[in-house]
């Protein structure tokens, strides 16, 4: 199934078995998925629906059970962690781990900062209580003030009630990380806008140095269309290296690219973004590479849907006669997106997990709005994914 080309050296063709690609596909929810992604492609129609479904939600419309068939069924598990390990276990039996995200933004206050928290603790334990789940993952600003977390960032001084919320901030991230390492379930944070992340990586360094002692159970988020971050990555190195203790990465590209670029115009400083995609491309490449040069102390968590990043890492990982399946190399997608990646690697032996995000439809609506504008903006994805789809259609059609 694989071609090795000596010439350019790469597993060639990998990901285009479409076969394996849409193994857990029906017909009809291939159909479905391919209509869903033809909507989604189109920013008018996208933008049509955001509207028609806001403001069918204000006036109470009963349009959910919609939502329920179209979206929430491409992009999310199920309303409940019980509900979503379903997919868990189907996903498993195709060698794919998960790992589960519950997927709703609470309000910004201490009150819901408690119960997400909480939110994370059950995910942990539920973890560790289901043998084929090795993952979990929290966002630091559904347990932490974006506020406080600016501010500590700038280096402001902090008055004595910001102290205090800082202060049960730390608490939340140490109770997450010091129940996964009791559990032995490794923890995600997740990357945010780089306004708040300095104060993020400030807090999960201390978390790595204390949990991270014998392997990476704590991993932070680099991502790479910051042009600082492989500084990052070496200077983090550095440090783990003088003291002792390993290092957790997820690596991915970065999220919040037209909100840094827009701030950063505003308020007349550098962005802190590459300055082209193909700069951004070179600056993960070169992170995944830094890593696997580095797996004493490094482990990966490559999220991605970039196929050349991936077959990088694979030319990487044979080049350097690292085993498919070594347990500190990881490949990870979201959840209705890119399964020719998913389920390519998986049956090649290599080490994959899907982000599963899961709540009750209405809460998600936020989330699912999110997918739904960055497919409409990250165009070749979407085209990618109706091609892959199309292509499937045809192939099943002619046997
Ligand atoms: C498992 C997983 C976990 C994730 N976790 C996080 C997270 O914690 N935090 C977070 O921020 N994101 C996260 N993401 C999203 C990720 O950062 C990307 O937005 C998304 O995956 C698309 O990038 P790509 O590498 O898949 O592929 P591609 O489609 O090749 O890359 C698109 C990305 O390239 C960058 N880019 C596009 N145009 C330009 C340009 N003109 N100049 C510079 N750069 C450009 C942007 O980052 C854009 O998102 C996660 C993704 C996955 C799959």
């Amino acid at each position: 199934m694989i071609r090795f080309t000596a010439k350019l050296g790469i597993y060639f063709m990998l990901l285009d078995n479409t076969k394996n690609g849409f193994t857990l596909k029906s017909n009809f929810e291939l159909r479905k998925a391919y209509l869903l992604f033809k909507i989604i492609s189109n920013k008018t129609l996208t933008n049509i629906g955001k509207t028609a479904l806001e403001i069918s939600l204000k006036l109470r419309l009963p349009i959910l059970f919609i939502v329920k068939g179209t979206v929430f069924e491409q992009f999310c598990s199920g309303e409940t962690l019980v509900e979503s390990f379903d997919t868990v276990k189907k996903l498993h039996n195709k060698n794919v781990k998960s790992y589960l995200h519950y997927s709703v933004e609470g309000l910004e206050n201490e009150n819901s900062y408690d119960l997400s928290l909480n939110e994370v603790l059950d995910s942990i334990n539920f973890v560790s209580e289901k043998k084929i789940l090795d993952f979990t993952v929290f966002k630091p600003t559904a347990i932490a003030s974006n506020v406080i977390l600016e501010k500590r960032s700038k280096g402001e001084s902090l008055n004595d009630n910001e102290k205090k919320l800082y202060k049960r901030a730390y608490e939340r991230f140490n109770k997450i990380c010091e129940l996964a390492h009791k559990k032995d379930v490794k923890i995600l944070v997740d990357a945010e806008e780089s306004w708040i992340q300095d104060a993020i990586d400030e807090i999960v360094l201390d978390m790595m140095i204390k949990f991270n002692k014998d392997k990476a159970i704590v991993f932070n988020t680099s991502q790479m269309y910051r042009h600082d971050r492989l500084g990052y990555l070496k200077n983090l190195h550095k440090v783990a290296k003088e003291n002792n203790f390993h290092l957790g990465i997820k690596l991915v590209r970065g999220a919040y690219i037209e909100r840094e670029n827009k701030r950063a115009k505003k308020n007349n400083y550098l962005s802190p973004i590459c300055k082209s995609k193909e700069l951004t491309d070179d600056n993960f490449n070169k992170g995944a590479s830094f890593i696997l040069s580095n797996l004493d102390l490094f482990s990966l968590f490559s999220g991605t849907h970039n196929e050349e990043s991936i077959y990088k890492i694979i030319e990487i990982m044979k080049s350097k006669g690292i085993n498919k399946d070594n347990s500190c190399i990881w490949f990870g997608q979201l959840y209705g997106m890119s399964d020719n990646i998913t389920f390519n690697l998986a049956s090649e032996g290599f080490n994959v997990i899907k982000y599963l995000p899961y709540g009750p439809i209405k809460e998600v609506i936020p989330y699912l709005i999110r997918r739904a504008e960055e497919n409409t903006s990250v165009k070749g994805q979407t085209s990618r994914e109706l091609e892959l789809i199309k292509k499937e259609l045809k192939r099943r059609d002619s046997i």
